[in-house]
């Protein structure tokens, strides 16, 4: 097995506000090289860094919007997120827990922070993923997966090591509850400080990790502190994480779609005319009604 060697290790950008309530980097697109093609199937990775939000009676967040074509990720690991839909669907996304919600043939939503949470204050610390699909399965129709942080796989480093929390895909025969449209490994590495874990995923796949916590050593020689982004190239199957400090990262790879994307704001289809026909689509209520 090859090691797969680390192609870029990105600090974050600077933030910019979805909404009022999400403090984010934006990894995915327009990093430099972190385009939607570089790391298909994954199209967008916003990043929340640890933010202390103040107590408000009017929770923060970002109002009604659309999406089509793919799915959302949302990934949080301190704060609550509550969610309504145009299809009467709506949850709240606790800390450590994950809604992954497949957007595909359309729906209108709004996400908030919770209305306890927003009450009481504290740290928000989250990231959403979009995860592309193919084409055939753009058109599927909505679901969610909740999924709390208790139903994800769990493999127990040797020596009280920490755990490996199994979101998608597999590590090392423990599964993670997701079912995905396309191969997607996606999991929580939650290591003590001096510990190592090693990951192995297929060449072509995109793959990279988050460092949400803590600081990470990878592969022996490359460091990465808190909130960087290390983007793997496709040289090598295998690479290792050794942890400075009690560290967290979340770690992504998938197999490329490699299909055309035609991408405007919360659409991501094949072509423009599928674009334009998701514009008129909402402005005739094929996504549902949703109040603000
Ligand atoms: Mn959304």
């Amino acid at each position: 097995m090859k090691t797969r060697t680390t192609e870029k290790i990105i600090p974050p950008p600077p933030v910019h506000f979805v909404g009022d309530g999400f403090r984010v980097h934006n990894f995915i697109p327009g990093v430099h090289p972190l385009t939607m093609e570089r790391m298909d199937p994954f199209i967008l990775l916003d990043y929340n860094s640890k933010y202390y939000f103040p107590p408000t009676d009017r929770p923060r967040g970002v109002g009604v919007h659309p999406h089509r074509g793919f799915e959302t990720v949302s990934i949080a690991y301190r704060g609550r997120i509550a969610h309504h839909d145009s299809f009467g669907n709506s949850g709240v996304i606790g800390e450590g827990d994950v809604q992954w919600m497949t957007a595909a043939s359309g729906l209108l939503h709004k996400e908030y922070h919770e209305k306890e949470f927003a009450g009481r204050g504290g740290d928000f610390h989250m990231v959403q993923l979009w995860v592309n699909l193919p084409a055939k399965k753009k058109m599927s129709p909505p679901k969610y997966q909740p999924i709390t942080n208790d139903q994800m796989g769990r493999y127990h480093l040797p020596g009280n090591n920490g755990t490996i929390e199994v979101i998608a895909g597999s590590y090392k025969g423990i599964h993670g509850p997701a079912s995905t449209f396309t191969p997607v490994s996606l999991m929580n590495a939650r290591l003590k400080a001096g510990a190592t874990a090693d990951f192995e995923f297929i060449s072509s796949y995109n793959t990279a990790l988050l460092v949400i916590e803590g600081s990470l050593l990878i592969n022996g020689s490359d460091k990465a502190p808190a909130d960087h982004f290390v983007l793997f190239s496709n040289d090598g199957e295998q690479f290792v994480i050794e942890a400075a400090e009690d560290s967290t990262a979340l770690i992504l790879s998938g197999e490329p779609i490699y299909e055309p994307i035609a991408a405007h704001g919360p659409f991501v289809m094949n072509t423009r005319t599928e674009i334009y026909q998701a514009f008129e689509d909402v402005e005739n209520g094929k996504f549902g009604w949703l109040e603000d």
